[in-house]
């Protein structure tokens, strides 16, 4: 078992037709900016090389308190595709970043290191 970083975030699947959970991906607040996560992937679900998380720009009006970076000029974000190796890409749950870390940001203000992947979907 490798370190955690402080903080982290545990997403798993427990989907009833896994014989036991299946790990999706982790989290960890980044240090001096509150409300601001990244992501580390589990390392047996990552297959190489990719994580879940994909840099979009829409034109969405942003709500108050979420986050834009600043990309060649134009407002981006990032949305995640959190996906289950097993459940498949077809029972993904697509979480944009400001609705993810508000759930990761209410995970953690109850000291829960770990989640569903299913409650993480409940509650986006
Ligand atoms: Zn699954």
């Amino acid at each position: 078992m490798t370190d955690r970083p402080e903080g982290n975030i545990f997403i798993y699947c427990d989907d009833p037709s896994h014989a036991k959970h299946v790990a999706v991906t982790n989290f960890y607040p980044v240090h001096g900016s509150p409300g601001h996560w990244n992501e580390r992937y589990a390392s047996r679900a990552a297959r190489g090389d990719k994580q879940s998380g994909q840099t979009i720009v829409d034109d969405a009006p942003l709500r108050e308190g979420s986050r834009a970076r600043q990309q060649k000029g134009r407002d981006v974000r990032s949305r995640y595709l959190l996906t289950c190796r097993k459940c498949g890409g077809g029972r993904a749950v697509p979480a944009r970043e400001e609705n993810l870390f508000a759930v990761l940001d209410a995970l953690a203000s109850k000291g829960q290191s770990k989640v569903a992947l299913a409650q993480v979907a409940a509650n986006l």
